[in-house]
């Protein structure tokens, strides 16, 4: 089984890119698990057709330690398996509390045991931190295969940056590495080059450059993703193809983060800054 955290700045299309290349993965035959880690919990919606699943943390709430692997798992598109860890309130608690707790559950209930034949686990992380519980997928190596959603927009790559650097720390103890960085495109002048550039000043490779669609929002508002919605549609064969590019991955690495003047000089070379 391959385990795989997708990371990126908030609003970058995590949650949108990992269902749509799940549903490529599934679609390939492959059994996936996807378990979101953002207090939002809008990590499984698309591959469930808008269900909002009850997160781990409110079961545990309301129905105590005596949890069923049922309670907190779904099946959605393609026989994935959907977990949503969920979060406190806002200014309560840890934010990363629910995917500690989650991860432990999942592996307690069984939702990783053999007779499961998973292909894949994913989690879907929040945002650019890398502490805390939000490290927990790249720690004692619940994840060992990392992908950065970037666009190139200037804080998209610093948070790349950043969470390259939180890689580097976790490197050594836990094994984890980085598979490539998604360019899901902004639109942003000679976006691809720079990503490509970015890529190789980090060690890694642009897996993929996704394109802008609003086919990602008619699927959106059918709860849906793109391949499910509109399996012919040009933007459906992209998800396939990166989720092919994931599936063939072999390079797997312990990144290089940039200095800052470094970034900059990127975005000013490529014509950002001007
Ligand atoms: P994150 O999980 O990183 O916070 P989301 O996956 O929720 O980000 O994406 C934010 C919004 O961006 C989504 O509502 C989605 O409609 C839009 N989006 C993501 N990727 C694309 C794309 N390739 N083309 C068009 N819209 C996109
Ligand atoms: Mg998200």
């Amino acid at each position: 089984m391959r385990k795989i955290a997708i990371y990126g700045k908030g609003g970058i299309g995590k949650s949108t890119t990992t269902q749509n290349t799940v549903a490529g993965l599934a679609e390939m035959g492959k059994k996936v698990m996807v378990v979101g880690c953002d207090p939002k919990a809008d990590s499984t919606r698309l591959l469930l057709g808008g269900l909002v699943q009850k997160t781990v943390l409110d079961t545990l709430r309301d129905e105590g330690e005596d949890v069923e692997l049922e309670d907190i798992m779904k099946t959605g598109y393609g026989n994935t398996s959907c977990t949503e860890s969920g979060g406190p309130e806002p200014g309560v608690g840890c934010a990363g509390r629910g995917i500690i707790t989650s991860i432990n559950m999942l592996e307690q209930l069984g939702a990783y045991d053999d007779d499961k034949e998973l292909d894949y686990a994913f989690y879907d992380v929040l945002g650019d931190v890398v502490c805390g519980g939000f490290a927990m997928p790249i720690r004692d190596g619940k994840a060992q295969e990392i992908y950065i959603v970037v666009s190139g927009e200037m804080m998209a790559m610093y948070a790349a940056n950043n969470i390259c650097k939180g890689i580097v720390k976790f490197a050594d103890a836990g094994g984890v590495r980085l598979g490539g960085l998604i360019c899901n495109s902004r639109k942003v002048d000679n976006e691809k080059e720079m990503i490509e550039q970015l890529a190789s000043q980090l060690g890694t490779q642009m897996i993929h450059f996704v394109p802008r669609d609003n086919q990602v929002q008619r699927a959106e508002i059918n709860r849906k993703t793109v391949i499910d919605f509109s399996p012919e549609h040009a933007q459906a064969d992209e998800y396939r193809t990166l989720a092919k590019k994931i599936n063939e991955n072999e390079m797997f690495v312990v990144p290089k983060p940039l200095e800052i003047e470094e970034l900059e000089k990127l975005l000013i070379d490529f014509g950002i800054a001007n």
